[in-house]
């Protein structure tokens, strides 16, 4: 529909001017008259070792200025089919962990109150906790597709519950998660014990290493994930450190030997037909992104995850 907010164009304003909201999106419509929210979450305070998410919104708002509207591989029109805006950031408060998860999760049930898929720039992956919060309390527990190097399912971390690797423990105990319905993709790296994984799986996911995602193409895979995770309402968390750190150095708990960029485009290209009700793409961490790779890599996903959305269309 031509009404719905658009992208601005690099033949009205040059791509290096003006405000950088993500993909030059208008930032004026309320979340009342959007299918879709995108909303930064600025925070990081949960991060084991580089600091540095809270600018990730920042970055991947900068890098996304290059975007434009069509998807020349699967031809989706996300802009013609799904009214989509920047609504800005979540006012976290950088002093106290706790409180700002809870302002997290009042900011996504006012958002979800009226009925919009949110599109989230983290922020480190502890914000998937309050966010899932808030999805379970509209939709019940949901499925997960869950990209990372880490399964984030850590007990504690220094003796705190709630920190970036321990969200999906805590959203199991709080019966957010649909654990038949879970996939945890990209695994790998040095462990505390060498089952860390087992646990994830001892739940009822499917967790699925990286040495199983090497040298070969992951549309098989995704077809059998659709399987798995379908059938009810289903969330994308996208750790960007699942990539290997070739292609997303600005992150803050880097992983050798991870997944490539054409496997995160099979992956969430995998993820069309599935009822997605919200997605992220968190741990983007400028300082470490010399040439604004990561943010720029962080900005084609998101884009990717719009493309997959219900009801968007496909021109062809
Ligand atoms: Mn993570
Ligand atoms: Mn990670």
């Amino acid at each position: 529909m031509a009404d719905n907010p658009q992208p601005l164009g690099g033949n009205e304003m040059p791509r290096f001017a003006g405000i950088a909201t993500f993909m030059r999106l208008p930032a004026a419509h309320d979340p009342a008259e959007l299918d879709v929210a995108v909303v930064g979450v600025p925070f990081d305070i949960g991060t084991s070792n580089r600091p540095g998410a809270r600018f990730g919104p920042r970055g991947i708002r900068d890098e996304s200025v290059l975007l434009r509207p069509y998807n020349m591989a699967t031809r989706a029109a996300p802009f013609d089919s799904l009214r989509i805006d920047d609504t800005g950031d979540v006012a976290t408060n950088p002093y106290n962990l706790a409180d700002a998860v809870d302002r997290i999760t009042a900011h996504y049930r006012s958002l979800l109150s009226h009925g919009v898929i949110t599109a989230t720039l983290g922020g480190d992956h502890t914000i998937v906790l309050p966010i899932l919060r808030a999805m379970a309390a509209k939709h019940g527990p949901v499925g997960l597709v869950h990209i990372d190097a880490h399964t984030d399912i850590n007990e504690h971390m220094f003796g705190e519950s709630i920190a970036h690797g321990t969200p999906f423990r805590r959203a199991v105990e709080e019966g957010l998660l649909d654990c038949k319905r879970v996939v945890q993709i990209g695994m790998r790296g040095t462990g505390y014990a060498a089952d860390d994984f087992d646990w994830s799986r001892s739940q009822g996911f499917r967790v699925v290493q990286v040495e199983d995602c090497w040298n070969r193409s992951l549309v098989p895979l995704m077809n059998e994930v659709r399987d798995q995770v379908g059938g009810g309402p289903v969330y994308i968390s996208f750790d960007i450190d699942g990539l290997d750190p070739a292609f997303a150095p600005g992150t803050g708990t880097p992983e050798v030997a991870g997944l490539t960029v054409p496997q995160a485009l099979e992956i969430i290209r995998g993820c069309r037909g599935l009822d997605i009700v919200g997605f992220d793409l968190v741990e983007v961490a400028p300082i470490y992104d010399s040439t604004g790779l990561t943010s720029l890599t962080a900005a084609n996903l998101v884009y990717e995850m719009m493309c997959v959305l219900p009801g968007v269309e496909y021109r062809d």
